[in-house]
């Protein structure tokens, strides 16, 4: 078994780090925080003191990262794993970043010989338990196949989107439709419960017709409609706010790059941005219904 160096040990990078330690691998990891290493140390995992340290020996690479200029740092910064990294190592990033920082590091690994995917996920921290998150890989054929070992452990669904920084791009767009599709459903909710409508009963009626969506589905945003939702967790735990503003802001970069019109996915920004402004950026995106429950 292949010794894998895992770097960001955070709601994703530590469930999916640990599907690695069970489906057998030797781990070398490392985060900022200490505390985020020690329940992988206790399974075995060799806890490093830096990205250098964490690299030594490794022939894949796995990062998961807030954002660009975290991964860049670990990528090209000073000891950065492009130019210390073993020369045969396979590099994965699964942050969600933009795709021109993706393009940028793809092409300096290349340079150095060196084969790296983005594989940025979808499914959440539910997945990431699970080991059933979806990936979404942007690199040639041949690296996703040499990635998909790995991948195979932590997920169920593997995507190629195509070139370098592709995975980012789809990444992006499936995320602006479900900031689109959440603000939307929480719009429609509480219209209908402004009049009197019962929340369930008015759920139960849109996920058997055409306004249905992933949010009726699984993911009601109105608190007691789905028992496993966050909203019925006082919007504890998912997928935060601030995180979504951040996927939003990557599809208006995306947007911009390319002179497209992307007006819904600007206003559901816009939305997420009042609602963190107003403290809520620590919540599940889901808590975007209170917006509009201030508003009435
Ligand atoms: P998180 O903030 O919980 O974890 C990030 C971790 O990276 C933290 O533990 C932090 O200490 C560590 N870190 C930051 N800089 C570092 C550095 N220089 N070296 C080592 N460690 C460093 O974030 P998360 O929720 O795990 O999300 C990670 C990525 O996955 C993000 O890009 C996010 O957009 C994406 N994502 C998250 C979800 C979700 O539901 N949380 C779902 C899909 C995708």
């Amino acid at each position: 078994m292949k010794t894998i160096a895992f770097i960001g040990l955070g709601h994703m990078g530590k469930p999916m780090a640990l599907n690695l330690q069970k489906a057998g691998h030797a781990l070398r990891v490392y985060d900022l925080q200490q505390a985020a290493m020690d329940e992988l140390a206790a399974g075995g995992a060799v806890a490093c003191e830096s990205v250098l340290e964490a690299i030594q020996g490794a022939s894949v690479v796995i990062t998961m990262l807030p954002a660009g200029k975290h991964v860049n740092k670990v990528y090209t910064g000073p000891n950065g794993i492009i130019t210390q990294v073993d020369q045969s190592a396979l590099l994965i990033d699964c942050s969600t970043i933009d795709a021109a920082t993706s393009r940028q590091l793809s092409a300096q690994a290349q340079a150095r010989g060196l084969v790296m995917v983005d594989a940025p996920v979808s499914g959440g921290t539910g997945g990431a338990k699970a080991g059933t998150l979806t990936f979404i890989v942007g690199g040639s054929a041949e690296g996703l196949e040499q990635a998909r070992p790995y991948l195979e452990k932590m997920g169920k669904a593997i995507f190629h989107a195509g070139d370098a920084g592709a995975g980012q791009v789809a990444k992006a767009c499936n995320n602006m439709l479900l900031g689109i599709l959440m603000a939307g459903t929480a719009e429609a909710l509480a219209l209908g419960v402004s009049q009197g409508l019962d929340p369930s009963v008015l759920s139960g009626i849109i996920a058997q017709s055409s306004g249905r969506n992933w949010a009726t589905e699984l993911y009601n945003p109105w608190p007691g409609v789905m028992e496993h939702a966050p909203a019925s967790n006082n919007y504890a735990g998912g997928f935060g706010v601030d995180l979504m503003l951040k996927d939003l802001g990557l599809a208006t970069e995306s947007a911009v790059s390319v002179k497209a019109a992307t007006p819904l996915g600007e206003l559901a920004r816009n939305l997420y941005a009042l609602h963190s402004g107003k403290g809520h950026g620590g919540e599940d995106f889901s808590s975007i219904l209170k917006l509009y429950q201030q508003a009435q």
